[in-house]
């Protein structure tokens, strides 16, 4: 009898605890719906070297896992097509042709057209035809060395983007017998295009695509509502970040002299190079990021503006725009209305004048 009772009373008391732990756990999924602490919210992240860079990929939703896995593929895909030293890749082959037409895949074909067009667009400050006078620099393939002036003269006509031919109706490129291609200013933004594109058709809700930082494209909402935060790096102090942005999404594409570059007799030589001349860069800035809705044209375009400076790039706004800048010089920064309303400039730059130009 007493154990009867007690075992009602073990049974209500287990019912009670029963009850309890389901109200727990319906109030735990209703948190989980509303917060971005619960196992579900968390995203699904890759981490990869591919394009000579680690890159970070963070997908959130359902089909984060399987879209990333594809993410990684395809730019393992695009990696392998693209490189300038790989043997096997197109653009080695092409690099290596007689200047006969070349069939490339689809892929190599769509990111050369992109190229032309916004090269076409940028004049004389972006040619992905430098290649001949890239290499003699060093840059990608070492060793890094200054070379002559009767060298950089005598490779100079080797660089004009107009001598390339795309013919859409075979799918092959021609390009003059010695001059040479280099896509490394957009490469990476054209991989970023490809795998946000992927993921978003196989039902992936939000992204952030970090490559190498240089390159980011974000899209959709964050779980938890708030807005993606990008750092801007300082370019005097590697490590060291400048101020971040805060976007909804789009791309951040950031060139600057101190990513790539050598010392030699007391002159720093960086790999973002002038192509009117063949030496690098000297438009007085020490980094320009780019936000854009296209990571491939933001890729271009921070190369580009690096090179052309502030007021060709104002102009160059002005003539079509759709995009916008922050472009850190020695003694202040410069930002389009656009790019200032989303940048919080952190630690010695907060001091730094911000001049808003337009
Ligand atoms: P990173 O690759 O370090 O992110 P960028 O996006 O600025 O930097 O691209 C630099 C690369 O672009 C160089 O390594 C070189 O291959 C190429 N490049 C350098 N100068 C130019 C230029 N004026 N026009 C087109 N491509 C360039
Ligand atoms: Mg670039």
């Amino acid at each position: 009898m007493k154990l009867t009772v007690y075992g009602t009373e073990y049974r209500r008391a287990a019912a009670g605890r029963r009850a309890k732990a389901l109200a727990l756990a319906l109030l735990m999924l209703f948190v989980c719906a509303l917060g971005p602490s619960c196992a579900a919210e968390r995203p699904a992240e890759r981490e990869l070297f591919l394009m000579d860079t680690y890159m970070k990929l963070r997908a959130y939703g359902g089909k984060a896992e399987e879209g990333l896995d594809e993410a990684c593929a395809l730019m393992s895909r695009l990696d392998s097509l693209l490189s300038v030293t790989n043997e096997n890749s197109e653009i080695f082959a092409l690099n290596a042709g007689s200047g006969q037409p070349t069939p490339v895949s689809e892929e190599t074909f769509e990111l050369l057209s992109i190229a032309a067009r916004v090269s076409a667009k940028l004049g004389d400050s972006f040619e992905i035809t430098l290649r001949p006078v890239s290499k003699a620099w060093g840059f990608t393939d070492g060793p890094m060395r200054v070379p002559s002036d009767e060298e950089l003269a005598s490779l100079l006509p080797l660089v004009d983007d107009d001598k390339l031919t795309l013919d859409p109706d075979v799918g092959a490129v021609t390009l003059p017998a010695g001059m040479q291609i280099d896509l490394g200013a957009l490469a990476k933004g054209y991989a970023a295009d490809k795998a946000a594109d992927l993921l978003k058709e196989s039902g992936t809700e939000a992204a952030l695509l970090d490559l190498g930082s240089s390159t980011i494209l974000a899209f959709g909402s964050k779980p938890d509502g708030t807005k993606w935060k990008i750092a801007v790096q300082d370019p005097k102090n590697p490590g060291v970040y400048a101020g971040t942005l805060g976007i909804s999404s789009g791309s951040v594409s950031t060139s600057g002299g101190y990513e790539r570059y050598f010392e030699q007799d007391g002159r720093v030589y960086w790999h973002i190079l002038d192509p009117r001349t063949g030496r690098p860069a000297d438009s007085g800035l020490l980094s320009v990021t780019v936000l854009s809705g296209s990571a491939a044209e933001g890729d271009a375009l921070s190369t580009a503006i690096f090179v052309m400076g502030v007021d060709k790039a104002l102009e160059l706004r002005r003539d079509g725009g759709g995009f916008e800048f922050i472009a850190i010089a020695a003694d202040r920064i410069y930002a389009t209305p656009g790019a200032g309303a989303v940048f919080t400039p952190m630690g010695e730059y907060a001091e730094v004048p911000l001049e808003i130009v337009n």
